[in-house]
Formats: structure tokens, sequence, C-alpha cells
């Protein structure tokens, strides 16, 4: 039996884990695929308190090895299913706690747009810190207009020998700072008020079509095309124990509570105004905080 269960090892579930094991609670971290959550794909993270400049892989991974040297034990399992009595389940395993942190952040928005499976790894990627490399002098485009197609496009201007930026708007949703940045650099080139129509090759993507606003359609040869159109939630298999909002983010009372006891939300996959690593670890924090004061009162 555990004290407490985190599902999702990102910002929140981390920082949920260094307090509840400060406060001595056998902590359990379940994690479907690597820890860190979306950061570990931030190249340059500047907006952190204290810290000037990391990566966001750094930084996920001092996290990690906080938690790891105060002795959380950490199993990479996809959980399936939680139920009210606080039993989870992974694909092989049940593990029985008294409290449960749901802290699984939120996944990669895909185009939506014919061929996006055939390509991914074949010059489709929603990571341009992870694959950029390997198109190292090629012509690639990135598409988003937040701060993570922004940053990517800025990453990938120091790697390929030219960067199309492809925004369905004219005007940025990500900070202008970067976007000074980026009308300074020579192979940048702004493709705006259009989006992805097709992607196209034989093995490996070859080129894209966009689309403007006046439907006009035009062609763009290039080896990659790196996806930064934002996140969606990933919420379905909680349906039984919390509420889930119109958009798939889990509701809460006050930020913390969901509708069954003793199960608690932090981070990304929430409802909530602002998705940002600094209210990752708020969330994570208080919902550690709560969860061990409603244990001690039981
Ligand atoms: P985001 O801020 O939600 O931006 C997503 C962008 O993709 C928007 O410009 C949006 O267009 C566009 N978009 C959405 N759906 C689309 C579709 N189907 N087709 C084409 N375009 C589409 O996502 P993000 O950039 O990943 O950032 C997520 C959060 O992380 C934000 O809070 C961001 O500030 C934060 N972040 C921070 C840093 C940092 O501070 N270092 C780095 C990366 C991310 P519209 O503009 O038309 O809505």
């Amino acid at each position: 039996m555990y004290d407490l269960i985190i599902v999702g090892a990102g910002p929140a579930g981390l920082t949920s884990a260094l307090y509840a094991l400060r406060a001595n609670k056998k902590v359990l971290m379940l994690e479907a695929v690597c820890y860190g959550g979306q950061i570990v794909n931030a190249n340059k993270v500047e907006n952190y308190p204290g810290i000037e400049e990391i990566s966001g892989y750094e930084l996920a991974t001092k996290m990690y090895n906080q938690v790891k040297k105060i002795g959380v034990e950490i199993k990479y399992e996809k959980v399936i299913k939680i139920d009210e009595n606080k039993i989870v389940h992974t694909k092989n395993n049940e593990y029985q706690s008294k409290a449960i942190i749901i802290a699984t952040g939120v996944k990669k928005r895909k185009l939506n747009v014919a061929n996006e499976e055939k390509f991914v790894g074949k010059g489709l990627s929603y990571c341009a810190t992870c694959d950029g490399n390997f198109y190292k002098g090629k012509e690639v485009a990135v598409n988003g207009g937040g701060n993570t197609a922004l940053e990517d496009a800025l990453y990938l201007a120091n790697l390929a020998s030219k960067v199309y930026l492809i925004h369905r708007r004219e005007t940025f949703k990500g900070e202008e700072k970067y976007v000074k940045e980026l009308h300074q650099k020579k192979n940048v080139e702004f493709v705006l008020n259009s989006s992805i129509n097709s992607l196209n090759g034989d093995e490996e993507l070859e080129y894209i079509e966009v689309i403007d606003k006046n439907q006009n359609i035009k062609r763009i040869n290039v080896a990659a095309l790196f996806v930064a159109i934002g996140q969606v939630p990933d919420n379905d298999i909680f349906q039984n124990v919390v509420e889930i909002d119109e958009n798939g983010y889990i509701k809460t009372s006050d930020g913390v509570h969901t509708k069954t006891k003793g199960i608690y939300i932090a981070g990304d996959c929430k409802k909530k105004e602002l998705r940002q690593l600094t209210t990752a670890v708020g969330d994570g924090s208080i919902a550690a905080t709560v969860a061990i004061k409603e244990m001690r009162e039981i």
C-alpha cells in the first residue's frame, strides 16, 4: 500500500513527489513515456524564476534526480484505469494507494491532415529539439504560432539552410521577443495566414502544400515539417473518477479536488487559466500538501 501514487512524471508530478517524500510518505510515480513531460521538448527555458537560462531537458533531469535522491519509486507503466477505491491499474499490475494525484499533462495536437501517420519519423516531427539535428543544412518548415513554434523556428534556423514558419494568422500568440529575433534571421521566411493543406512524398516527406485565407495553394519543398500547434488533453480514461469539461480538461472545485475523495489534480491536465512550467510546479506542491493534510485527518 502506497501513501500516494502520482500519475505522470512531468514538472507537476515531480513537484508533488518532492513535497510528499519530504513529508516522509511512501510514493509511487507511474509514467507512460519519459520523465519531464512537455518541458523536455523546450530548447531553452528563460522564464523559470532564479534560472536565467537552461534547456528543458536539463531542468527536467534536475527535478527528476532531486526526487530520485530522496527515494521516489518510479515505474514506467501506462495507467489504464483508476478505481474509486484508489486502485491504479496498468496493463500488467494493480497498485493500491491512500491518495492519488493525476498529473498527466497534455499531448501534442495533431495536424489532422491526410498522410500524417505515414510521415511521422520520415520528415514529420512534433519535437524540433529531438529531431532537428537530422535535417542539418536542409530546408525545413515549422507550423504554429505559439512560443513552442517560435522557439523551434529559432532553434532550427541555426541548423537548417532555411526555415519556413507557417502560421494560420497574421500575428503570433507567442512572445514578441521571439518574433523580432526571427525577423532578424536571414534564413527564416514567414508564411502567414496559411495552414498545412497536404503532406507529400514517396517514402519520406518531400514537399508540403499550404493553403492561404484566399484559398490559394502553394507548394513548399522541405525535408521536414515540425508541427507545434499546441496541446490537447488526454483524460478520457479517468472519466469514472473525475469530471471532464467540454475541452477535455479535468474540472476541480478549487484547483485541486476532484469529485472523488482522495483523488487530486495537478498541472496542465486540469481546467486552468495558464499552462506554464511555473504554474505546473505550483499545482504539484499544492496538490501534495492538500493530499497529505487530508490523509492525516482521515
Ligand atoms: P499554444 O500557445 O497553445 O499555441 C498554439 C499555436 O498553434 C497557436 O498559435 C494556434 O493558433 C496554433 N494552432 C492551434 N491549432 C491549430 C491547428 N489545428 N492548425 C494550425 N495552427 C493551430 O501552444 P504552444 O506554443 O505549444 O505553447 C503551450 C504553452 O507552453 C503556452 O502557454 C506557452 O507560452 C508555453 N511555452 C512556453 C515556453 C517558454 O516560455 N520558454 C516555450 C514553449 C511553450 P492561434 O494563434 O490561431 O490560436
